[in-house]
């Protein structure tokens, strides 16, 4: 048996995550009692990785415009859109 280290990705709390259920493809989900996120260690789609609105956000601080972010980070550009909306309604 082997045992898998896991790291809740938003508050770097390795104590306080447990696991929470399968996706319908299998992956496993996990859970954070501390900041009480749920999260994947394989996501399948780029751009709901932990980590992926802040690099929007620090590209589109840097002139980089939707479309150009999009292709950088391999992601839809309607959730680059989505996301800027997100940050600037905040
Ligand atoms: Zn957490």
């Amino acid at each position: 048996m082997v045992y898998e280290a896991v790291v809740c990705p938003y508050c770097l709390q390795p104590e306080a995550v447990y696991r929470h259920g399968r996706t319908a493809d299998g992956r496993q989900g996990y859970r954070c009692t501390a900041c009480r996120r749920r999260f994947h260690l394989h996501y399948k789609h780029t751009g709901c990785q932990a980590g992926t609105a802040d690099k929007i956000e620090e590209l589109a601080l840097n002139g980089s415009g939707i479309r150009d972010t999009a292709r950088v980070l391999g992601i839809s550009p309607q959730t680059v859109m989505a996301q800027l909306k997100k940050r600037s309604s905040s």
